[in-house]
C-alpha cells in the first residue's frame, strides 16, 4: 500500500514535466521500498514513460432534432367518413422532407370529403381558386391559428369549396371545404399539418390524432 502511494505521488509529480524519467528502487533494512531518482548501490532501475494521453472528448452525439414541447392536445380526425388510409406519414420521403412539412401527414380520401377543424381557432388565410396544380404547391387550402399560437393547415382542397374566411372562427368539426387533389398532390388527400411560427419561419411540429387513422372498427363486419 505505501509502494502504491509513494509511487502515485512521484508520478504525479514527475509525469508532467518529463516525457521519461530513470526511478531508483531500493529497499530499507525495515523493507520499506523507497523510489528515488539517484542512483544507489543494489537499487533497481526503472525507466518511466510518461504516456501520452489522449483528451477526453465528449462522445460524439448526432445533432439533437429540434425539440418542441409534445403536446398535450390530441386532434380528432379532420375529415367526415373514412375509415381512410395514411398514404404518407411524418418524415415520409416523397414530400414530407422539409421543415415545414416534416410532420405532416397525408390521409387519402375520395375528392370531395367533407374537411372539419380539428382544432377551434381563428382562419388566418385561405386559398380556394386554384384549379389542379396551380402556381401554389399547397392548392387550395385552410389555415386556422390555435388559441396557444400552433396552426393547423389543411391543403389539396377541392376548387371552389373552402367555405370560411379569414378572421372567422370555427370550432372542433366546424366545415371548412372539401378535400381535393389541386397542388402538389399525385392523388386525392387531405394533407394536415400543425406548424409553429419561429425565428426561421414556420416549421411543422409533431402532433397525434386521437385515434388510429385508417383502423376503425368496421361496424359493417361487426368487428
Ligand atoms: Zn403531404
Amino acid at each position: 500500500m505505501l509502494l502504491r502511494l509513494l509511487l502515485c505521488c512521484m508520478l504525479a509529480t514527475i509525469a508532467p514535466s518529463a516525457l521519461a524519467m530513470t526511478l531508483y528502487k531500493s529497499t530499507d533494512a525495515n523493507g520499506v521500498v523507497f523510489f528515488s531518482d539517484r542512483q544507489t548501490p543494489g537499487a533497481q532501475a526503472f525507466v518511466i514513460q510518461e504516456r501520452r494521453v489522449e483528451p477526453v472528448r465528449p462522445p460524439l452525439l448526432q445533432r439533437p432534432p429540434a425539440s418542441y414541447p409534445r403536446q398535450a392536445y390530441r386532434y380528432p380526425l379532420p375529415w367526415r367518413g373514412g375509415p381512410f388510409r395514411l398514404s404518407q406519414g411524418p418524415n415520409g420521403s416523397f414530400s414530407h422532407t422539409d421543415a415545414k412539412s416534416r410532420y405532416a401527414m397525408d390521409i387519402a380520401m375520395p375528392e370531395g370529403t367533407p374537411i372539419i377543424a380539428a382544432r377551434s381557432g381563428v382562419v388566418v388565410k385561405t386559398e380556394n381558386e386554384q384549379i389542379g396544380r396551380g402556381n401554389d404547391a399547397s392548392g387550395n387550402f385552410v389555415r386556422v391559428q390555435h388559441d396557444d399560437g400552433t396552426q393547423g393547415v389543411y391543403l389539396h382542397l377541392k376548387q371552389g369549396s373552402v367555405n370560411v374566411r379569414v378572421g372567422q372562427r370555427v370550432a372542433v368539426g366546424s366545415p371548412l371545404g372539401l378535400s381535393g387533389n389541386t397542388g402538389n398532390s399525385s392523388g386525392p388527400h387531405l394533407h394536415f399539418v400543425v406548424q409553429q411560427s419561429t425565428a426561421a419561419g414556420l416549421v411543422s411540429i409533431p402532433y397525434e390524432f386521437n385515434q388510429p387513422v385508417g383502423v376503425l372498427p368496421n361496424f359493417a363486419l361487426g368487428n
